[in-house]
């Protein structure tokens, strides 16, 4: 087996006194997509803060291409190669959709493949070339979160860990989002996304995790995810 993009073992953490992870262990495979589902407040987001250094883990330990990360400030992780994209966006609204991509890519692994990178993400999404001068907020939904991608691209990844990217959005930009992390998965990536649209996302996934409570109930194939009548009965509804 190739050394995984990332490898979080027994991963505890929460807020203060509120304990939300009880012991995560997930796994992310070179050139993979994993989806992360679960129910609200099973703990998904938790688990990304908790990787990118946001909150401090109790136990456990994390690593990134077999190299520790444990301990690291938040833009530490990211120059490692641990990047989100959040849920909100958080973009730049009334700066202009290149300058909100140039803000990706401000650790100094990134800066110096900045202008090919941003050319690569040109090719993947041509809207956000076609309106580069202009302020974010004329952007849709569906086209900011494509910039929250880019941007998070910008920043050369090891691994994109997306949270709820289709959140809000209408189907048929749901569909174009997802046609476009599937061709990310081409490049030298590693895919983590969080999606309450669970079918769509099972169905493009190598990997999936299924968090209840703070811990992992369930790992397996996309398709063995999306035939697993548990699953079909608690998150599908069928
Ligand atoms: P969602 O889809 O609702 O985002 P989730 O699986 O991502 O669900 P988390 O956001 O990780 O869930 O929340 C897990 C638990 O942690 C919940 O009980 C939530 O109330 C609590 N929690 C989340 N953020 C905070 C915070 N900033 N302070 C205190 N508790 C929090």
């Amino acid at each position: 087996m190739p050394v995984p993009v990332l490898e979080a073992r027994d991963i505890w953490s929460g807020y203060g006194e509120q304990q939300v992870l009880r012991g995560i262990d997930l796994v992310l495979q070179p050139r993979s997509i994993t989806a992360l589902i679960g129910a609200n407040g099973a703990g998904k987001t938790t688990f990304l803060r908790t990787v990118s250094g946001l909150l401090r883990r109790t136990r456990g330990s994390i690593a990134l291409n077999g190299k520790s990360i444990d301990g690291l400030p938040p833009h530490a992780v990211v120059a490692e190669g641990f990047v989100q994209s959040p849920e909100g966006k958080q973009l730049f609204l009334e700066m202009s959709i290149h300058e909100n991509l140039l803000i990706g890519a401000t650790n100094p692994r990134a800066k110096a493949r900045r202008s090919q990178t941003l050319r690569e993400v040109f090719d993947l999404f041509p809207i956000l070339e076609e309106r580069k001068a202009q302020p974010a907020s004329t952007l849709s939904g569906g086209q900011q979160q494509m910039l929250a991608v880019g941007r998070a691209l910008m920043a050369m990844p090891a691994v994109l860990a997306l949270d709820e990217p289709s959140l809000g959005l209408a189907p048929i930009m749901v569909d174009r989002l997802f046609d476009s992390i599937r061709a990310l998965k081409h490049r030298d990536l590693a895919i983590l996304v969080i999606e309450q649209n669970v079918n769509q996302v099972l169905e493009m996934a190598d990997h999936g995790y299924v968090v209840e409570n703070g811990t992992i109930a369930m790992e397996g194939t996309g398709s063995e995810l999306l035939h697993n009548p548990h699953l079909r009965s608690t998150y599908l509804g069928i």
